[in-house]
């Protein structure tokens, strides 16, 4: 069965959907936690089952390196081997190679140096070095969809190159052009019935590129319209700050066929979520909520953060090495029905990091995962009863 996409309800620009698969249904608006190499750090299957993730994105670039993909597709696809029997994502593998040449955005804005000599990009592909053992690598558009029909998820994405924020316009364009030229080859390898490893089950999605460019956005939904993906990403540079990233987010929307699924990629943050619903993204994801709990970090409701110790400060998460929470006895959140929060102290988790036990970023992460998807679940809720508004309000307490 190929993936179907239905909307159920549209209010405004927000999209209440379904986006149905051959492992199972996906509620849109929906957030795609990141199994990057095949595991989600910090939480087991069962942890994934307690907190209701509904689907889960894993890395083309890294799983393709190790263990391999004739692996994976010998266990049966990301799912066989995994044992994750719900709905799967991948990548291109395009991000992480051409962030690898490129720098990424954080390292641009550090103004550190990119790395010389580690990418070479042609009309063909992207030769580059394995960041584990030095090898030398190629990614064709062709070879990047071979290694997402082996990986086997539901969904996958056409390779595309991602131009960072520093380049001309003129390299922006170029690149972009060339990525709609990959897109076009990997779909026709994607619907190659002779193909190894061929799987009727999977959806393509095409990417949106052309930077903070408007008119170059316009010409990348002018392809995307007239090519027959099942949805489309947006991806490329998104700027260097909100208002940059909303301009750019509403640009590449502007026009997009209606009808397709549409992700963007890499956006995490509550506010930038409550944002890019109201503008009609369905789907997302973002290694952030994860690699945030590890690291001692709590998801908290903007409005929430007020204790005697710290002015009321609207941040999106706190976190719980500061020795305020020492002998703070309350859970992260007293209105949070995750399994960390109905038996745990702020004092503890503090404790646990401080102590260095990775119990610690285990209880977090649990807490982060199921705080994302009581987000996505409440604005599915707010979409249907059109109150969105009065739920992007209530979360980032913009009150005053
Ligand atoms: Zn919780």
């Amino acid at each position: 069965m190929k993936p179907s996409f239905r909307i159920l309800k549209t209010v405004g620009k927000a999209r209440l959907g379904q986006l149905l698969t051959a492992h199972g249904v996906i509620e849109t608006p929906s957030f795609f936690f990141c199994a990057t190499k095949a595991a989600l750090k910090g939480a087991d299957l069962q942890t994934l089952h307690r907190v209701q993730t509904p689907v889960l994105l894993a890395n083309t670039y890294h799983l393709m390196l190790q263990p391999g993909a004739p692996r994976i597709a010998a266990a049966g696809g990301l799912q066989g081997f995994m044992g994750w029997k719900g709905p799967t994502f991948t990548d291109s593998g395009g991000y992480q190679i051409f962030s690898l040449g490129h720098g990424s955005v954080h390292e641009e804005l550090k103004g550190k140096s990119r790395p010389q000599g580690r990418l070479k990009i042609t009309e063909e592909g992207a030769f580059f070095y394995s960041y584990r053992d030095g090898s030398p690598w190629y990614l064709s558009a062709e070879k990047s969809i071979e290694v997402q029909q082996a990986l086997g998820a539901d969904c996958i994405f056409t390779l595309d190159e991602c131009t960072p924020f520093h380049v001309s316009t003129e390299y922006t364009a170029q690149a972009m052009r060339r990525s709609h030229r990959w897109a076009q080859r990997c779909l026709d390898a994607f619907n190659d019935p002779t193909a190894q490893y061929h799987r009727s089950y999977q959806g393509l999605y095409g990417i949106s590129q052309g930077g903070i460019y408007p008119e170059l956005r316009q010409e990348s939904t002018e392809f995307l319209n007239q090519t027959e993906f099942f949805g489309h990403g947006i991806g490329g540079s998104l700027g260097t700050c909100k208002t940059q990233m909303y301009e750019v987010v509403e640009s590449a929307l502007q026009g997009l066929c209606p009808e397709r699924p549409i992700h963007l990629l890499g956006i995490g943050g509550i506010e930038d979520i409550l944002y890019g619903v109201s503008q009609g993204i369905d789907t997302f994801d973002c290694v952030a909520p994860t690699r945030l709990g590890r690291h001692g970090g709590a998801l908290i409701r903007p409005y929430y953060w007020q204790t005697a110790l710290e002015p009321f400060h609207p941040r999106e998460s706190i976190n719980l090495l500061k020795a305020c929470f020492t002998e703070d006895d309350r859970p992260i959140d007293d209105q949070c029905l995750c399994p960390t929060c109905q038996n745990h102290s702020r004092a503890y988790l503090h404790h646990l990091f401080k102590a260095k036990e990775s119990t610690g970023g285990t209880l977090l992460v649990t807490h982060n995962m199921f705080f994302m998807n009581q987000l996505m679940k409440e604005i599915r809720q707010a979409i249907e009863q059109e109150n969105l508004e009065v739920l992007s309000k209530k979360w980032l307490a913009r009150l005053a």
